[in-house]
């Protein structure tokens, strides 16, 4: 099945043409996980979602492959384990996308986080997650701190630490993932929104009403099971099947904010303390400086999540506090976002020391909800959903076990960081009488190999052609739909790159096809 916006009314078709074993509600990383991992397996897989792909939390996270180092303070072992390990897993399968970086970790008088302990507990994580020799946790003198980040405020630091962690492209690996499980037979569709659910005689849910949300007309799709993976909505969903008892989400907002990297010149990723005891990253990405989060209960509409000036200036105090010579004000932020986290509700805990573990709910009419959990668990949910899945309805098929630890999740791709490194040398070498050698590193972080595609027109490259040409791709390869499709989760220019948003905001609202020529 093509992953096209001209392929909708194809997909639109299939989806009613039969029963599947599995339909798959949310397309954010957990959907397209499951989604992977079952069509692999060779079960028939539907997935709807009502927005664009990664719309929710998924494109709204911290942006990293990380082993959730502050989870083994709360004891959190197995999730330490099972995320930490994973990390690795994942670089593999998308070296572009799930990238090496050092973490620099500041340790200071008065703070938290003792020198010794902090030793102990990055030993602990590196043992936990596996990590290689080469790659495990350095610790520094004061001396060596400072020269890690001349940026720091002198006054009393005692040391620190240097451990491994990996960025990514939230929404990207998301739609990556998507595009690999229609690539397995998956059948997917964003703006596509569950609105009901249909049951057999004896009240078992056999599959869902969907409302089509570019041409306003419902339909229904049948599935053996439906498997709820709708983040921050989990819970909405299962009131649609009246399975609304017991656990309940507790929903925290998360804010990132972007500055120019002129304004917060860090040379690497860093976690740092602030004022009330709570840990935040500021992390360069490309010529910006990301820094975040925020972690308040959060009790508005879900389908419009913004940073307020409070939580603004609350990761601007952070950064004020922690670094010499810099004083970020608001008219410095370029961009931000606020995600939300799907936390299982404990009684009488805060917000930072709810669980991030996953968890998997069944109600009597059938319907599997998944909540809770990390982007970079996101294979090890699958697994353990799919699992299920089989064991309870297709164990006499014969199925393979989970396998996606080998399945590559872009097409042509890399092998290792160095092939990465290697590949945006000859791309900018290619761009550079056309003066845009600049786009390499961005092209190849966001693509892969994927850019061939992208390029392989002949001649002259132009700042429009380049523009032109990754819309079309995104059109045609991964299921654009409208401007905020391209410009905020396939490309993160609305984020990353502000300056080119507003040049091109205009040419891509014209060059997208209105929505009444893809129905
Ligand atoms: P979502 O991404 O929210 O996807 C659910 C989807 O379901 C949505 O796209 C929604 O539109 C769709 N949907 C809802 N209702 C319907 C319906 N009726 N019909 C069809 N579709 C529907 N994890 C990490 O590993 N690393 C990090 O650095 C990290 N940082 C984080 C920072 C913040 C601030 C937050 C909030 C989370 C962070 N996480 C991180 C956690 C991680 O982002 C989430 O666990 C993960 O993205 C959740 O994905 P999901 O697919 O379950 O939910």
């Amino acid at each position: 099945m093509k992953f096209s916006i001209h392929s909708r009314p194809e997909i639109l078709h299939q989806l009613q043409s039969k029963t599947f074993d599995l339909l798959i509600i949310g397309g954010g990383i957990t959907g397209a996980g499951i989604a992977l991992d079952a069509a692999s397996r060779g079960l028939s897989v539907a997935l709807v979602e009502k927005r664009d792909f990664a719309f929710g939390t998924s494109s709204r996270s911290t942006k990293l492959i990380h082993g959730g180092l502050r989870y083994l303070k709360q004891f959190e072992f197995g999730l330490v384990k099972e995320v930490g390990s994973e990390r690795a897993v994942v670089h593999k399968l998308a070296p572009h996308l799930v990238i090496p970086e050092k973490m620099l970790l500041p340790l200071s008088e008065g703070k938290s986080m003792g020198y010794w302990l902090t030793s102990i507990g990055l030993k602990i994580y590196d043992w936990l997650a596996g990590v290689k020799e080469e790659e495990r946790r350095r610790m520094l003198t004061r001396l060596q701190t400072l020269k890690a980040e001349p940026l720091l405020r002198k006054e009393g630091i005692k040391g620190g630490a240097l451990y491994a962690e990996y960025r990514t492209d939230d929404a990207r690996l998301t739609i990556e993932i998507m595009k690999t499980a229609a690539r397995f037979g998956a059948t997917v569709l964003n703006y596509a929104k569950v609105i009901g659910f249909q049951y057999d005689e004896n009240g078992k849910i056999n599959g869902a009403k969907i409302q089509d949300e570019i041409a306003k007309q419902e339909f229904s799709i049948s599935a053996t099971v439906v498997v709820n993976a709708t983040g921050p909505w989990v819970d909405e969903v299962r009131q649609a099947d009246h399975t609304i008892s017991g656990k309940r989400l507790h929903l925290t907002k998360g804010v990132h904010i972007v500055v120019d990297k002129k304004a917060l010149p860090i040379k690497q990723a860093i976690y740092f303390e602030v004022a009330d005891g709570r840990m935040i990253f500021a992390i360069p990405r490309l010529s910006k400086t990301y820094i975040g989060t925020t972690d308040t209960t959060y009790k508005g509409s879900k389908d419009e999540v913004h940073a307020t000036p409070e939580d603004i200036q609350y990761l601007l105090n952070g950064v004020n506090q922690n670094f010499e010579s810099v004083n970020l004000t608001p008219a410095l932020v370029e961009s931000s976002w606020a995600g939300l986290r799907p936390l299982i509700h404990e009684e009488g805990k805060s917000e930072s020391e709810l669980s991030r573990k996953d968890e998997i709910f069944q109600w009597t009419s059938g319907l599997i909800s998944i909540a809770g959990g990390k982007l970079t668990g996101y294979r090890k949910m699958a697994e353990r959903v799919v699992d299920m899945v089989v064991e309870e309805n297709f164990s006499e098929r014969g199925l393979k076990s989970c396998f996606t630890q080998i399945i590559a999740i872009t097409e042509n791709p890399f092998k290792s960081h160095q092939e990465v490194k290697k590949y945006i040398e000859e791309l900018a070498n290619r761009l550079k009488p056309f003066q845009l050698e600049a786009m390499a590193a961005y092209l190849v972080s966001n693509y892969g190999r994927q850019t061939d595609e992208i390029l392989r027109g002949e001649g002259a490259i132009t700042e429009s052609s380049l523009l032109q040409a990754e819309l079309e791709y995104c059109l045609n390869h991964e299921m654009v739909v409208y401007p905020e499709d391209f410009l905020l989760r396939r490309t993160g220019m609305a984020l990353f790159d502000t300056g080119r948003y507003d040049k091109v905001l205009a040419d891509v609202s014209k060059i997208l096809p209105s929505v009444e020529h893809i129905q």
